[in-house]
C-alpha cells in the first residue's frame, strides 16, 4: 500500500506519518528528513539542498525526484510506504506515478490533513524537534517534561532553522501556490481522503487509520 500524507507545513504530517507507519508496518519516507540527514552528513545532496531549505523554497524537482526514486528502490519499500512531504507539486506527483507504474504499482490513497492557517503559524513558531528521534514538541501546547530533552529517548531538542517567522511565511506561500493543486489532482483520481488535523494527536491518528482501512503491511 502506497499512501501520501498531504498538508501544509505544520499540519502534523510528520507526527501522523510516523504513528501510522508504525501501526501499519509501513516504511516512512520523509523527504525533509532525508534532506536534513544529508546536510548533517555533509553529502553533495545535502550541500545542494541547503540554500533552498534555508530560504523556505522547494529543492529542485530533478534532485528531489532522483532521491525519492532511489529510496523507493530499497527492499523495505517493496510492499508499501508512506510519503510525508512528497510530492509537493504536480511535476513530482507525475514522477511518482511513473516510478510506481514502472513496478506495476500505484498510489493507493492520499490523506489530506487539513488545518487552519492561523493554527499552522502558531504550531510552527514554537516548535522543537528531537535531534535523535524527530519527535516534535511545542513550547505552549506540548512541552517536554524536561526543557530541551526528548521525553521518548532523552535526545537533545532543537529548533529548525527554517521555523523562523519569515521562512515559515515563505514555506506557506510555496505550499499554497505549488502543493495545493495536488488536492485537485488526487481528488480527480478518486484517491483523496480529507482528515481534520486539529485536536488530540491520537484522535487524528485514529481518524487516519480508519480512513486507510485494510490490513497491516498491505
Ligand atoms: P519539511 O521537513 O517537509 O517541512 O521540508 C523542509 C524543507 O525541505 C522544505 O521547505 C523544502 O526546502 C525541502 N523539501 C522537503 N520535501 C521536498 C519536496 N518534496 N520537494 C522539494 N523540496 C522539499
Amino acid at each position: 500500500m502506497y499512501i501520501i500524507f498531504l498538508g501544509a507545513p505544520g499540519a502534523g504530517k510528520g507526527t501522523q506519518a510516523a504513528n501510522v507507519a508504525k501501526k501499519r508496518g509501513l516504511t516512512h519516507i520523509a523527504t525533509g528528513d532525508l534532506f536534513r540527514q544529508a546536510q548533517e552528513q555533509k553529502t553533495e545532496l545535502g550541500l545542494k539542498a541547503r540554500s533552498y531549505m534555508e530560504k523556505g523554497q522547494l529543492v529542485p524537482d530533478e534532485i528531489t525526484i532522483k532521491m525519492v526514486v532511489e529510496r523507493l528502490s530499497a527492499t523495505d519499500c517493496r510492499s508499501g510506504a508512506i510519503f510525508d512531504g512528497f510530492p509537493r507539486n504536480l511535476e513530482q506527483a507525475k514522477a511518482l506515478d511513473k516510478a510506481l507504474a514502472a513496478q506495476g504499482k500505484a498510489v493507493d490513497k492520499v490523506i489530506y490533513i487539513k488545518v487552519s492557517e492561523e493554527e499552522l503559524v502558531k504550531r510552527l513558531s514554537g516548535r522543537w524537534i528531537c535531534r535523535n528521534c524527530q519527535t516534535p514538541y511545542h513550547e505552549v501546547s506540548s512541552p517536554p517534561r524536561v526543557k530541551g530533552k526528548c521525553d521518548k529517548c532523552g535526545g537533545e531538542l532543537y529548533q529548525r532553522s527554517d521555523d523562523t517567522i519569515d521562512t515559515v511565511k515563505q514555506r506557506l506561500k510555496v505550499y499554497f501556490s505549488q502543493t495545493v493543486p495536488l488536492i485537485d489532482y488526487y481528488s480527480r483520481a478518486g484517491k483523496l481522503i480529507e482528515v481534520d488535523g486539529e485536536g488530540a494527536v491520537d484522535k487524528i491518528s485514529g481518524r487516519i487509520v480508519s480512513a486507510i482501512g485494510g490490513e497491516k503491511g498491505r
